[in-house]
């Protein structure tokens, strides 16, 4: 038998079914299509050890950069889409950092322990500190396009808004027949 009040408690619960959604603003609504399914992990280790011998980090066997620091935009192997990086001037930041952390404390304890001359300093430090930025670039900036291809940062995620075609005048690579990533 149906009180009055569970007519009430009926009423209420068939009011917060379903039908409320027709109710609500179409932005609001829940898309019709089904949600498309996770993209599968990447690994980030993998990724930072590719990048920091200059590999790609999809495959790594493609050389990741086609000169010194210009990134390819396609890996040249896989044909992995590489020009999604936004590596900036985050690589070298990196370096100055790092450089800075070795010299800086290795220039201290020498002018501590030996007190040089000025010259000496300066024919010690100047080449260190240049050679090191040069050797340590490539491999930052590897290990940083590399992590936002394994993070799928920037346009390295298909449903990125920052996501843009290849670059004017670039062909791409037709991949290679591998298992998707
Ligand atoms: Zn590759």
């Amino acid at each position: 038998m149906t009180t009055p009040a569970t007519m009430t408690v009926t009423t209420k619960l068939a009011g917060s079914g379903p039908g409320d959604a027709r109710d609500r603003a179409p932005q609001d609504r829940a898309p019709q299509d089904p949600p498309a399914p996770p993209l599968p992990p990447r690994s980030v280790p993998d990724a930072l050890l590719y990048g920091a011998r200059g590999l790609c980090p999809a495959c790594g066997a493609g050389r990741l950069f086609s000169s010194y620091l210009k990134v390819s935009p396609y890996c040249p192997d896989c044909g992995e889409e590489l020009y999604h990086h936004r590596a900036d001037d985050a690589p070298p930041y990196a370096t100055i950092l790092l450089v800075g952390h070795i010299v800086v404390p290795l220039m201290v304890l020498v002018e501590e322990i030996y007190r040089p001359e000025v010259w000496v300093h300066l024919v010690l430090w100047l080449p260190l500190t240049l050679a090191l930025c040069l050797c340590l670039l490539p491999p930052l900036k590897g290990m940083l396009v590399n992590l936002q291809w394994a993070l799928r940062m920037h346009g390295f995620d298909p449903g990125s808004a920052e996501r843009e075609g290849p670059p004017d005048g670039v062909v791409p690579v037709v991949r290679a027949v591998r298992p998707i990533r």
